[in-house]
């Protein structure tokens, strides 16, 4: 007999069978989404099996972007698909791996606290982990909490997490508890057939170590017949209506409505015991997807990067513009360019076309002088620009060298001999010798200038951003650049810092210190998303205006 639990919060397990990118994590935030809209307050936790602490010190062409959260915490890409889905903010606890637990584990061995046990992966590590899938739940902020498992179930790194989630249902009782296997059925185009082999297998896998799925959510290029779910579910020993058809959507936006009119919520509701409260209110969402679908106009902006060869190094930027593009009915053509390819020579053939053009963030030298060049040529030509982080620091090197010549101006990031270093290092980043989880990370106030463009895209003076970078504009140069052209719009109220630039004779150039494409969702697109586009479709339309005089001009500091 398990113990009866007097909690009430639910939790609702996402597991991943026969192979990885099946889209756990879209999944997760759908059935959030509609537990949402139904009135739950609901959130989701993404559990990493990897030996790194956090994400932040992988580089992007294994793992995608790093998504950063308001509490400053380095996360896994799919947090980011909770926010923008469900519209509100994660946290740390939102994201741990396993570096983090055996890290938390051994610390306290180290302290004593095991008062001279034996340490190990049971109880030890799997008590870890069921304490830090329980703190989502003991904020009182929750009532249902969506854990995602990462991997996939049989990996011999995610075995703790599946015993830990065992333990858990033991302890809740199992009506707080619901268990989702997402898995595969391939399709084999020689039969004609889609087949139901390997989710067998990887059920039975899964039953192995103690856990009976609820729910079976099947990917499936082809609609699943009724035939064929109710042989899963005999086989695989779950309700007919619990064999859910996740067919390929077109976009990741249409997935949520997929999955209402699979009734993936109910059947999660149902096995809760909750009550269904209302039907799901997702009329909002839904005229999102109409205007997603169905664009009035078409942009080509350029994203330059170094990492373009993986485009979940961009995730968040590439959601925003989506977001941005549906606010101005228009379909934002994303033309992916990679920053070594691009040069003084070419930079007119390559980005002559665009209507704007996105310098991405980023570290190091790689690709940093077809940053600059790009930039050139946006300022130059009056290209609408937006630089984030390292795009940002691009422009002040590219406009103390090319318009305040300052010959070998650059960033000490890159050129630590500079005579010009435009851009430095954060003073109280300088002793820190550590990498993980030490930049200036986070949320943090931004007091924009008023009069200014940054001031028309926010309309309010006081905005909160998330930040990623060790490095900020040199405010010694400060009075150069707005004598110069180039004035700081946007300044952080408590230090002082630069957060924003942007050019006094240009229609549309802004360079951020922070990003401003990790608060963007379906219903808040980031309003720096939504005016860039708009100064693209003003681009190509021919109606983009040049700056009235000098009345953005806002000299901060003279
Ligand atoms: N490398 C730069 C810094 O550390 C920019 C970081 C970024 O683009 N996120 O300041």
């Amino acid at each position: 007999m398990s113990p009866v639990s007097t909690t009430s919060v639910r939790y609702v397990f996402v597991t991943g069978g026969v192979t990885s990118s099946l889209g756990k994590g879209i999944i997760s935030a759908s059935l959030a989404k509609l537990l949402q809209a139904r009135g739950y307050r609901v959130t989701i936790q993404k559990l990493d099996p990897y030996i790194n602490v956090d994400p932040g010190t992988l580089n992007p062409y294994e793992h995608g972007e790093c998504f950063v959260t308001n509490d400053g915490a380095e996360t896994d890409l799919d947090l980011g698909h909770y926010e923008r889905f469900l519209n509100i903010p994660t946290s740390q606890s939102n994201n741990v791996t396993t570096g983090r637990i055996y890290q938390t584990v051994i610390n306290r061995e180290r302290e004593g606290a095991y008062l001279g046990k034996t340490v190990q992966v049971i109880p030890h590590i799997t008590d870890e982990i069921k304490r830090r899938i329980k703190l989502l739940g003991e904020t009182g902020e929750y009532d249902i909490v969506i854990t995602e498992i990462g991997g996939t179930v049989g990996d011999i790194e995610s075995l703790p997490y599946i015993e830990s989630v065992r333990q858990m249902i033991w302890e809740m009782g199992s009506s707080n508890a619901a268990v989702i296997h997402l898995t595969l059925l391939p399709y084999l185009s020689t039969t004609g057939e889609l087949k139901t082999k390997p989710t067998q297998h990887s059920v039975k896998m899964l039953l192995e170590y103690g856990i009976q799925p609820d729910v079976l959510v099947c990917r499936t290029e082809k609609p699943v017949s009724n035939d064929l779910r109710r042989k899963i579910a005999l086989f695989c020993n779950v309700n007919i209506n619990a064999v859910i058809e996740s067919i390929d959507a077109s976009t990741i936006y249409e997935v949520p409505l997929l999955m209402l009119k699979e009734q993936l919520d109910k059947v999660i509701i149902n096995k809760l015991k909750l009550p269904l409260k209302q039907e799901p209110d997702m009329l909002a969402w839904k005229d999102f997807l109409g205007k997603l679908k169905n664009p009035v106009y078409e942009v080509r902006i350029a994203l330059i990067g170094k990492y373009i060869e993986l485009k979940d190094a961009y995730k968040s930027i590439a959601e925003s513009f989506i977001h941005a593009g549906v606010s101005n009915e228009c379909k934002v053509k994303l033309e992916w360019i990679h920053s070594e390819k691009l040069d003084a020579g070419n930079v007119k053939s390559t980005l002559g076309s665009m209507h704007a053009i996105l310098v991405a963030p980023g570290f190091g030298e790689r690709g940093i002088e077809g940053k600059i060049a790009a930039i050139r040529f946006a300022r130059e030509n009056k290209i609408p620009f937006l630089g984030i982080c390292l795009g940002m620091q691009c422009a002040v090197v590219e406009f103390a060298r090319n318009v305040l010549g300052f010959a070998d101006a650059h960033s000490t990031e890159v050129s630590p001999e500079s005579n010009y270093p435009v851009i430095d290092m954060m003073e109280d980043q300088k002793d820190i010798q550590h990498k993980g989880g030490t930049m200036r990370l986070g949320e943090f106030p931004c007091s924009i200038v008023k009069g200014t463009k940054a001031y028309h895209v926010y309309g309010k003076s006081k905005v909160m951003e998330r930040h990623r970078h060790r490095y900020e504009f040199n405010s010694k140069y400060l009075s150069d650049f707005e004598k110069g052209g180039m004035i700081a719009s946007g300044i952080n109220p408590d230090n002082g810092l630069v957060e924003m630039v942007e050019l006094k004779n240009h229609p549309w150039f802004i360079g951020v210190q922070f990003h401003p494409e990790y608060k963007s969702t379906v219903l808040h697109p980031h309003p720096l998303f939504v005016r860039f586009v708009k100064a693209a479709l003003d681009k190509s339309n021919g109606t983009l205006q040049e700056p009235k005089s000098d009345a953005t001009a806002v000299i901060v500091n003279s």
